[in-house]
C-alpha cells in the first residue's frame, strides 16, 4: 500500500532534468534506475569549503589566537624528509597568490612523501599555527584538486559533495559537476515524497534527525554537525532493521521451542570440580553460572562461549556436559577435525575416571565416533548411541550424520566454532528434542561483529588466563638470523623444552607440499639441527598418522616437529614452548595468533618467533606502524608488516582480531555468504561500536513489547520491513 507520493520516487531517472532514456540506462548499469536510486546516492566524500582562507589570512588569524579550522588552496613547492632525533618527519611547503604554509607529518613519513609532488595543487585543511614564525598546520586533511578546481573553491562558501563516477557514467559524459547538479535536481523535486522509515518514538527517543533532513544533509551539509547527525541516522537505521531480523529470529526460537529443564541432581558436578588440578578462574565460574542459568530454564540454551587459545574452554564444556548426564540426557561434543575430536576423547576419559574413583554414583560411558572406524566398531558405537549405552559422545560433524540417532540428545557442544557455518548450527538444532546448544569460539571475534553475526545467541567471554601462565615472548627476525635462532632451539632443548618448526603450505598442490616438508625436514636434520631427535607433520597424511607423531611428540620422542600444515587447532602439548614460524609474513594474524597458542601452556616461559623475508616488517620501528594512523593505502601497501608487529606487540586475541579486522573486513574474514554476514552501506563494524549497540537495544526492546508487530507505533516498521527486507523474511515469519 504505497502512497501515491511515494509511488512518484519509483519512477525512472530518465525524468530527471538532463539525463533522458540514454543516460538512464548508464544509470541502471550501476544500479540506479529509479528517483528514490537516485536519492539515496550519497557522496563519498565532501570538501568542506565554508572557512577557506588565503595564506596570508590564515597567518593573520592564527597570530591573533585563532583557534578554529581552515582551509588553504595551495600548490606543493617544496618537500623534504628530515631526522628528528631517531625519527623521521616531513615538511611540505606550499604556496598561494598571498604567501607560504608549511605541512608537518610525524606518522606515516614515507607515504605522505609519496603523496605530494611539485607543481600539484591541493586543499588543506588543519588548524593553523604559527611556529618560528612560520604558518603551520600538523598532519592536516587534504584533497588533491584539479587546478580548475581551485576556482570554484574560492566562490563557493560550501561544504560541497563529490560522487563516485563509476566509468559507466564518465562514458556519457557525466563529470563532477554534471552528476552533482542531476542529484541535487532530484533533491530539489522529489526529496519531500520520502515518508518517514523510522517511528517517531523511536526518532525521538534517539535523538535522530528525520528523514528528509537526513538525506538533504548527507548531501549538501548545511553544518558538519547536520552531516554528522545524517550519517548517524542512516547507520542507526540499517543496524535497526537487521538487529530487528535478528531479534525476530531469536523470539521464534525461544518462545515457540520448549527446552529441557534441568535441575542440579547429584552432587555429580561439585566432585568432579573438586578433581581438578587447578582452581578454575574466576571467568570460567562466570560463564559456568550463565550457562547453568540457561540449562535449568526452560528455554533451550544458544550461547556463545568465546575465550582465547588456552583460557580453558573445554573444562567449561565438560562441566556443562556432566550437568546434562547428571540429568539423564547423552550430550554431544563436536570438534572440527578428527584428531581433536580425538584428544578431547582422551583428555575427557581420563578426567572421567579420576571423577570415577570419587564418585558413586552411575558410570559415565564416553564414546568417540570418528570416520575411519572398523565398521562393527561403528556399528557398536552406533547402537550405545541409540540405546544411550553411551551419554557422552564426541565425535566430527560425523556425529550428525542421519545414522547416528540419539536416544536423549540434551546439550551439544560445537568446539571451535567458527570453522563452521551458520546454517550447520541450525542444522544441528534438528537432532533430538530441543537440546541446548553451547558453541565455542578461540576466535576471539570485536563484540559488534559478534552481535551481528552471531546476533541471536547469547554471549559469554572467558576474559582471563589460568593464573600460571607467563606471557609468551614474541619475536620477529630476518631470515639472515635462523643460525643463531637454531642454536638457542639446541640449548633451550637441553633444558627440556620442545619445539614446533612451523612452514606455510608451500604449494597448493599437496603433493609439492610433502616434497617441500621432506625437503626441509632433510636439510635440517643432516644441517643445521643434526644432533637434535625431528619429526615430520605434512597434509598428506591421513588423521591416524597424524595423530601418531603427534602423540609421539607429546611422548616426548622428538624434541622439534617439522610441520607445514597448521599444526591442529587445540592440539595440547605443554612441553613444546617454543614456536618457529617460517616466511610468517604469508599467514594471516588470526592464523598466526592460533599457532602461537600452540605454546605457553605450562608454566614455563615460552617463545613465539617469527621469521620473514619481508625487509620492512624485520626492520620497520613498531611504532611508525601504529595503526591508527595509517591512511587506507599505508595500509594496504604495509598490511604484512602490521601483522607481524601486531604479533610482537600484542598478545590479548581480542585485540588482535581487532586489528585482523581492520586489516581484513569483516566480509573477508566472514565470506559474506557463507556466514550470512550482511553487507552494510552506512555503518563500520569496528568504529560504530556505540551506535550499533544502541540500534540492537532498541530493536531487540520492541521485539519483546511488540513480537508481531501489530502495535500502532510498529505499523511504520512493519511496512518498511516488508518493502526493503522482504527478501530476509522469509524465516522471520511475520508477513
Ligand atoms: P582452550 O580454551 O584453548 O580450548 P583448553 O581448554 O585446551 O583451552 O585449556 C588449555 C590448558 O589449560 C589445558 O591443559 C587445561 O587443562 C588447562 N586449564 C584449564 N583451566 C585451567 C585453570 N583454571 N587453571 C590452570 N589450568 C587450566
Ligand atoms: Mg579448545
Amino acid at each position: 500500500m504505497k502512497s501515491e507520493k511515494e509511488n512518484i520516487l519509483e519512477s525512472s531517472v530518465q525524468y530527471i532534468k538532463s539525463v533522458g532514456p540514454k543516460r538512464a540506462e548508464s544509470f541502471s548499469k550501476i544500479g540506479i534506475n529509479t528517483i528514490r536510486d537516485l536519492i539515496f546516492y550519497f557522496p563519498s566524500r565532501h570538501l568542506d569549503r565554508t572557512t577557506v582562507l588565503t595564506a596570508a589570512k590564515a597567518y593573520g588569524y592564527a597570530m591573533n589566537g585563532y583557534d578554529g579550522e581552515a582551509t588553504i588552496i595551495a600548490k606543493v613547492v617544496d618537500k623534504e624528509k628530515r631526522n628528528l632525533g631517531r625519527k623521521e618527519i616531513l615538511k611540505v611547503q606550499f604556496r598561494d597568490s598571498s604567501g607560504f604554509i608549511e605541512c608537518v607529518w610525524f606518522q606515516g613519513v614515507k607515504y605522505f612523501y609519496s603523496v605530494f609532488n611539485e607543481g600539484d595543487y591541493f586543499a588543506i585543511s588543519g588548524k593553523p599555527e604559527i611556529n618560528y614564525n612560520k604558518l603551520q598546520i600538523v598532519h592536516p586533511d587534504f584533497d588533491k584538486i584539479t587546478e580548475e578546481e581551485t576556482q570554484s573553491f574560492l566562490i563557493t562558501g560550501k561544504i560541497i559533495p563529490f560522487y563516485r563516477i563509476p566509468k559507466e557514467l564518465k562514458q556519457k559524459n557525466i563529470g563532477d559537476l554534471s552528476l552533482r547538479r542531476i542529484i541535487n535536481t532530484a533533491i530539489e523535486s522529489y526529496v519531500d515524497n520520502l515518508e518517514e522509515t523510522l517511528p517517531q518514538e523511536i526518532i525521538e527517543q534517539h535523538k535522530l534527525i528525520d528523514l528528509i533532513t537526513a538525506v538533504k544533509n548527507y548531501h549538501y551539509p548545511e553544518s558538519k554537525e547536520l552531516f554528522e547527525q545524517a550519517k548517524r541516522r542512516f547507520k542507526f537505521e540499517e543496524m535497526f532493521y537487521l538487529e530487528l531480523l535478528v531479534a525476530i529470529k531469536k523470539n521464534n526460537y525461544q518462545t515457540k521451542l520448549i527446552g529441557n529443564k534441568m535441575e542440579i541432581k547429584t552432587n555429580l558436578v561439585s566432585d568432579f570440580i573438586k578433581t581438578l588440578p587447578f582452581e578454575l578462574t574466576h571467568s570460567q565460574l562466570n560463564v559456568l553460572s550463565e550457562i547453568k542459568k540457561d540449562m535449568l530454564s526452560e528455554k533451550p540454551m544458544n550461547r556463545l562461549l568465546q575465550g582465547d587459545v588456552g583460557s580453558g574452554k573445554t573444562i567449561v564444556a565438560l562441566i556443562s556436559m556432566l550437568i546434562a548426564v547428571d540429568n539423564g540426557f547423552q550430550t554431544a561434543l563436536m570438534a572440527p577435525t578428527e584428531i581433536l575430536a580425538d584428544q578431547h576423547a582422551k583428555n575427557i576419559s581420563e578426567m572421567i575416571n579420576k571423577l570415577a574413583l570419587v564418585q558413586k554414583g552411575k558410570e559415565i560411558k564416553v564414546s568417540l565416533l570418528l570416520g575411519g572406524q572398523k565398521k562393527s566398531e561403528r556399528n557398536q558405537k552406533l547402537s550405545d548411541i541409540e540405546l544411550q549405552e553411551a551419554d557422552i559422545i564426541i565425535g566430527t560433524h560425523a556425529i550428525f550424520e542421519e545414522q547416528v540417532k540419539f536416544n536423549n540428545l540434551g546439550l551439544i557442544v560445537i568446539d571451535e566454532q567458527h570453522r563452521f557455518g551458520v546454517k550447520q548450527r541450525a542444522a544441528l538444532q534438528s537432532k533430538g528434542k530441543t537440546p541446548d546448544v553451547l558453541v565455542m569460539s578461540a576466535t576471539p571475534i570485536p563484540r559488534t561483529l559478534s552481535m551481528t553475526v552471531y546476533g541471536d545467541l547469547d554471549f559469554s567471554v572467558i576474559n582471563e588466563m589460568p593464573k600460571n601462565r607467563i606471557p609468551i615472548k614474541t619475536v620477529l627476525r630476518g631470515e639472515k638470523r635462523l643460525p643463531e635462532i637454531y642454536k638457542f632451539i639446541i640449548d633451550k632443548t637441553k633444558e627440556g623444552y620442545q619445539t614446533f618448526l612451523v612452514y606455510p603450505l608451500v604449494e597448493e598442490s599437496e603433493k609439492l607440499d610433502l616434497k617441500a616438508a621432506t625437503t626441509f625436514y632433510e636439510d635440517l636434520k643432516e644441517n643445521h639441527l643434526q644432533n637434535l631427535k625431528l619429526g615430520l607433520i605434512h597434509g598428506r597424511m591421513s588423521w591416524q598418522e597424524k595423530e601418531e607423531v603427534m602423540l609421539m611428540f607429546k611422548d616426548k620422542q622428538f624434541d622439534v616437529l617439522v610441520s607445514t600444515t597448521v599444526i591442529e587447532v587445540g592440539i595440547d602439548i605443554p612441553d613444546a614452548n617454543i614456536i618457529l614460524i617460517n616466511d610468517a609474513h604469508r599467514f594471516g594474524l588470526s592464523q598466526l595468533h592460533q599457532l602461537r597458542g600452540r605454546v605457553g601452556r605450562s608454566n614455563k616461559q615460552a617463545y613465539c618467533i617469527l621469521i620473514t623475508k619481508d625487509e620492512i616488517a624485520a626492520k620497520q620501528n613498531a611504532n611508525e606502524l601504529e595503526l591508527d594512523y595509517l591512511s587506507s593505502v599505508q595500509l594496504e601497501k604495509y598490511k604484512s608488516s602490521v601483522r607481524l608487529q601486531s604479533m610482537v606487540k600484542h598478545l590479548d586475541g581480542f585485540k588482535i582480531a581487532e586489528i585482523d579486522l581492520k586489516l581484513r573486513g569483516p566480509g573477508d574474514i566472514f565470506g559474506t555468504k557463507q556466514s550470512g554476514f550482511p553487507e552494510l552501506k552506512y555503518t563500520n563494524i569496528v568504529e560504530d561500536q556505540e551506535i550499533i549497540l544502541e540500534a540492537k537495544q532498541s530493536a531487540f526492546k520492541l521485539i519483546e513489547v511488540d513480537p508481531k508487530l501489530e502495535k500502532n507505533f510498529s505499523a511504520v516498521i512493519r511496512k518498511n520491513l516488508i518493502k526493503h527486507y522482504s527478501e530476509n523474511l522469509s524465516y522471520a515469519k511475520i508477513a
